[in-house]
């Protein structure tokens, strides 16, 4: 992409309207624009980010075996009284009433309609374990939309669905989850720790809330610090292996990590002190395991292996899909502007040309331009006529994790520079040697 033919709205000054840094970059690199409170159009840029990190999500859920739909943002009131949560779920829900004067709502969530969905094709144990999963934009209607798209009252959620024959295939479920999401975040570069959660009005027992580390966080969290060390890393994971799977779950789980809400200060003081920290959160997922809890009075039974009709064995879990763009802001940025990791990043290189209009500077990148692309790796290319200043200036703001930069100067030597964002390294290369040195990085991701 040629910046000159873009659109990319970078703003020179700081938006009074933001606390906090992720929201304040958001708005400043021309990522979102605020519509309405917590409603929030995404720019190219933004689109981009959330796009990428929609992608790992499908491509981790389908590794685990899960299925996507697409389920309508709109749903009937009906589905939500058979369960008893129309009335429960209070303020939060947006109810509408169409032309025929039915009630609707625009989903929070969709235990009710994938419940629905269910108990109309699946009749046997045969057809399971089953899970179904999509992304899709939710509306809860919170009392206080801040923070940018952290707590929007529009949000763009993965949410997905296990079926299970008993409890033992529903917690094997429950721990495909957990591995999946693991991964999942390591991949956008984030570490993101499971915590012991309370369950709230989804119900039952079982749950895990992932929270990445950082200052702005809304929740308190208590953990032992070495549980920021474990790594996922390029194991392989045989999702069928409930075994594997479960000894991944213990390995993560066993540390000291809990939010406020399920803290006990007595656990907490056996963790070795030096290791003993308190923080703060971003909850970026849950996962919940909740038995029978929708199908029973939903109706969503199976025949066992023994003919009898059985309610299904459901749990349900979720990503926070667009708020991850800005927890990934908290956890990866400094006072130029954002770092995206390599993972999630909306342009993997940007080229700046420091002259524009020089023969050689604009054919150096016109050729980088076609290299880069043929690779599959798609710069954004600086070709404004700018001060170079101006030019680091908005690709600092903007985060690309690799800069290239090309000038008469260095080209006079058959030289461009590679630098990266996060440490400000330079390194003069020959052209086709940048290429392939970030074909080598973006190999694995
Ligand atoms: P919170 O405690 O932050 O209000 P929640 O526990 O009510 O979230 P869940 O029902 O667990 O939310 O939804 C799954 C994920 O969706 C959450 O982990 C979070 O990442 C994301 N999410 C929830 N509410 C919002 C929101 N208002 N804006 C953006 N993302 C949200
Ligand atoms: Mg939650």
């Amino acid at each position: 992409m040629r910046l000159t033919r873009y659109f990319l709205p970078v703003l020179k000054e700081n938006p009074a309207e933001a606390q906090i840094a992720s929201h304040r970059l958001m708005l400043r690199a021309g990522m979102i624009r605020q519509q309405a409170a917590g409603i929030y159009s995404w720019l190219p840029l933004g689109y981009r980010v959330l796009r990428r990190i929609e992608q790992i999500v499908h491509e981790e859920q389908q590794r685990a075996g899960h299925i996507p739909l697409l389920m309508p943002t709109l749903q009937p009131a009906d589905l939500w009284r058979e369960s008893g949560r129309y009335d429960d779920y209070g303020k939060e829900m947006l109810r509408i009433r169409d032309r025929q004067d039915r009630d609707l709502l625009y989903g929070p969530t969709n235990e009710e309609m994938i419940t629905d969905i269910f108990r109309a094709h699946v009749g046997s144990y045969k057809d399971l374990p089953l899970t179904l999963y999509h992304i899709q934009w939710k509306f809860r209607d919170e009392m206080r939309p801040r923070f940018g798209v952290m707590r929007g009252r529009e949000f763009l959620m993965k949410d997905g669905y296990n079926f299970d024959i008993d409890r033992d295939a529903a917690l094997h479920a429950y721990n495909r989850h957990m591995v999946s999401y693991l991964r999942t975040y390591e991949r956008m570069g984030l570490t993101a720790i499971p915590m012991r959660a309370a369950s709230g009005p989804i119900g039952g027992d079982d749950t895990h809330e992932f929270l990445v580390l950082a200052a702005t966080g809304e929740s308190e969290v208590f953990y032992d610090d070495r549980v920021t060390a474990l790594k996922l890393g390029a194991r392989a994971i045989d999702y069928d292996d409930r075994d594997q799977v479960a000894a991944v779950c213990r390995e993560f789980t066993t540390l000291y990590a809990r939010t406020d809400e399920t803290h006990d200060p007595a656990v907490f003081e056996t963790v070795p002190e030096a290791h003993r920290k308190v923080g703060r959160g971003i909850e970026v997922g849950q996962i919940f395991y909740f038995s029978t809890k929708y199908s029973e009075p939903m109706g969503a039974f199976v025949t066992n292996a023994a003919g009898e009709r059985v309610p299904v064995h459901m749990g349900s879990h979720g990503i926070g899909v667009s708020r991850l763009v800005g927890a990934i802001i908290e956890a990866s940025h400094d006072d130029r502007g954002i770092v995206w990791p390599e993972g999630v990043t909306p342009f993997p290189v940007g080229i700046v040309n420091l002259k524009q209009g020089d023969g050689a500077a604009d054919a150096a990148c016109a050729g980088l331009y076609a290299a880069l692309t043929a690779r599959g790796l798609e710069p954004l290319y600086d070709d404004r006529d700018e001060r170079a200043g101006a030019k680091f200036a908005t690709m600092d703001l903007i985060g690309l994790p690799w800069r290239i930069t090309v000038g008469p100067r260095g080209l006079a030597a058959g030289k461009v520079e590679l630098t990266c964002r996060r440490t400000g390294d330079g390194e003069e290369m020959s052209p086709e040697a940048a290429v392939d040195r970030l074909a080598g990085i973006y190999a694995g991701h």
